[in-house]
């Protein structure tokens, strides 16, 4: 009897989770060992991040628990150090803190992305991204919390810099978190006596002469009166040069002190894939073949964020997102089975289908193969669209029920920032023993 071919998952984001649920579906039992690698027991759906910001969306709901959503792979909580490709062997650093060593047949590296961020001063101490669960959840209590401590000072530069709230980064993902932040605050502030919407200073900073460049220009254009009308500066052509001590400083303007700075300007591949000695472009991404066989190892195969998947059908490299990670992981998943069948593996062809942009509650734009939407339309589209694609029935109607709750009540404003410090009121308790 022969074994069965031994496929190793590296990552568990949009690129594993598709490539392994793709696997299952297309291998029978037995056909295939399939073992998934990754630091978190979910994949998180990162489109679904700006509505855990504003408390639309429970966090536990925007992510898809791995384990239950693969019921024929083997999942491993650590993160793949490195690789030696020549004796077919993965390096995993796992959660208990133990090194193990995986063996593989064929490895597909689907590890994504990070921040990509600028030697900006100030920027790392003051800034923040918005990549996971925990900067979106994180950030969503900080305003809320910034808004109790302009409510309670008496001190007017204090009230002043905690209601000022700055993003960089025009892109969608920029765009995104701000408009929804933004759109919680103002539901917020109007049940405070003593702040008023028009207090709150919102600022997207943008180093290109407008905002949301992967949308059809005159979509870009009404996201940007949107965002104007509802009193946000949307500084276009403007860059930050500093943000030392909490004061901003961009290329045009005064300079003024927030206590909010999200930087969201881009990202790079995840520091991991440097560490795999497999080839890499100028960017740092992995080079892909046409079909996402990793160029010159065979038996390797990356997509998704961290890969440089040459797009056929536009000429260049397919964009960094999640609409072409999924095709990307499926394809993949064929190309490999191809291999182990003997069969030529086929090039990666995807047109992109268009891009939902959410601008708050019943506010978007979006462009839905071809036909554009804006407004109720887009925002009612984009979210049928993500409840039907996350995978698995539980996590769907527990965001339709989340949804459906906030229909009347709005938005979720408890801010639950004292979990970051959970041990606190029981050392406060011992010392008061
Ligand atoms: C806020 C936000 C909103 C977005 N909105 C949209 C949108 O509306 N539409 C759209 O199409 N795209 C969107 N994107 C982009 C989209 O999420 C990414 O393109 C997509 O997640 C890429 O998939 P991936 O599998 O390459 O990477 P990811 O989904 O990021 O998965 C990478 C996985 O690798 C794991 N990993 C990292 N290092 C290691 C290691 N050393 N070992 C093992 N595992 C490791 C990570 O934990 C992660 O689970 C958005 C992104 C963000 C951040």
């Amino acid at each position: 009897m022969t074994t069965p071919p031994r496929i190793l998952v590296a990552g568990g984001g949009y690129v594993g989770l598709y490539t392994a649920l793709r696997l299952e579906r297309r291998l029978g039992r037995g056909q295939a060992e399939i073992t998934l690698v990754d630091p978190e027991n979910y994949m998180v759906y990162r489109p679904l991040l700006p509505e855990v910001a504003s408390g639309t969306l429970e966090p536990r709901h925007a992510v898809v628990p791995l384990r239950a959503a693969l019921r024929r792979t083997r999942v491993v909580t650590g993160r793949v150090t490195s690789l030696d490709h020549q004796a077919r062997s993965a390096t995993v650093l796992s959660r208990a803190g133990e090194q193990l060593h995986l063996a593989y047949d064929h490895a597909v590296l689907g590890f994504g992305s990070m921040a990509k961020l600028l030697p900006v001063p100030g920027l790392t101490e003051r800034g923040i991204g918005f990549n996971s669960v925990a900067e979106a959840m994180y950030l969503r209590d900080h305003v809320l919390r910034q808004l109790e401590i302009a409510a309670a000072t008496t001190d007017r530069e204090l009230r002043r810099r905690a209601l000022t709230f700055v993003f960089v980064g025009g892109g969608y993902t920029g765009v995104e978190a701000l408009a929804e932040l933004q759109d919680m605050a103002c539901h917020v502030v109007d049940g405070y006596r003593d702040l008023h919407r028009t207090e709150m200073r919102w600022v997207l900073v943008e180093a290109t002469d407008r905002i949301l460049a992967s949308v059809p220009k005159d979509l870009a254009d009404r996201a940007t009166d949107e965002l104007r009308r509802r009193g946000i500066e949307v500084r276009l052509g403007t860059q930050l040069k500093s943000a030392e001590n909490g004061v901003l400083h961009l290329s045009e303007g005064p300079d003024f002190a927030a206590d909010t700075l999200v930087w969201i300007t881009g990202t790079k591949p995840s520091r991991a894939v440097s560490k795999l000695g497999v080839p890499t472009d100028d960017k740092g991404r992995i080079k892909v073949a046409e079909t996402l066989a990793v160029s010159g190892m065979p038996g390797l195969w990356a997509a998704g964020d961290n890969a440089a998947v040459p797009d056929l059908d536009r000429g260049g490299l397919c964009p960094p997102t999640a609409q072409y990670a999924v095709r990307e992981a499926k394809h993949l998943a064929d190309n490999l089975i191809a291999t182990l069948n003997g069969r030529r593996p086929e090039p990666f062809h995807y047109r992109g289908q268009g891009e939902f942009v959410t601008l708050g509650r019943h506010k978007a734009v979006a462009e839905v193969m071809g036909v554009k939407l804006h407004g109720l339309p887009a925002w009612l589209a984009r979210r049928t669209y993500y409840v039907t694609q996350i995978p698995t029935l539980n996590r769907k109607l527990r965001i339709l029920a989340d949804w459906t709750v906030g229909m009347p009540f709005g938005h979720d404003v408890v801010d639950l920032g004292s979990r970051e410090h959970p041990h606190a009121a029981f050392r406060d308790a011992a010392e008061a023993e």
